[in-house]
């Protein structure tokens, strides 16, 4: 597995590459994101998860409105960044007993995985522009919006639960 295949020689082909990147990295998250709520202890943590459960769904399908629109078949390509994420999150998560430092721990590596996606969107986006292509661009911000309101919910329930212990 190159870092840069050969077959990326255009900003055309990155972007198809990097749409199938986060096509894969989003029903990775879709199938980590049960696990993540099961065990998250904090009643806004879980609620958190389960309503981001539900966008990544819809972004899977946004995602597959955008190949269609840019004339390409859906088709995912491994992303090692989400897997790595994905099982450091399950190695840390694994080894924490005590639900609080559990749900910090949990909150920490959504955080992660939002940061990821922040990034992969913002390039999809531009380049969407700079291709021309407006409409996927429109698509790919709105879920861009969706990874940022996460990342910043995730950031305020990360602060309560610290008020909360030093209260
Ligand atoms: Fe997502
Ligand atoms: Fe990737
Ligand atoms: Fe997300």
């Amino acid at each position: 597995m190159a870092l840069f295949s050969k077959d990326i020689k255009t900003l055309d082909d990155l972007f198809v590459h990097t749409l199938r990147d986060v096509y894969y990295a989003e029903k990775q998250i879709e199938k980590a994101l049960p696990k993540m709520i099961e065990k998250a202890g904090a009643a806004e943590l879980k609620q958190g998860f389960e309503t981001h459960l539900q966008e990544t769904r819809q972004q899977v399908e946004r995602l597959e409105k955008v190949f269609e629109m840019h004339g390409e078949h859906p088709k995912a390509v491994t992303c090692p960044a989400i897997d790595g994420i994905i099982k450091e999150t399950e190695e840390v998560a694994g080894d924490v007993a005590d639900q609080d430092v559990l749900d910090a721990a949990l909150n920490a590596a959504a955080q992660a995985v939002e940061h990821y996606e922040i990034g992969r969107y913002g390039a999809l986006a531009a380049w969407a522009r700079e291709l021309g292509r407006d409409d996927c661009a429109a698509l790919l911000h709105q879920t861009l919006e969706e990874e940022r309101a996460t990342d910043v919910k995730l950031t305020r329930i990360a602060e309560e639960r610290i008020n909360r212990k030093a209260a």
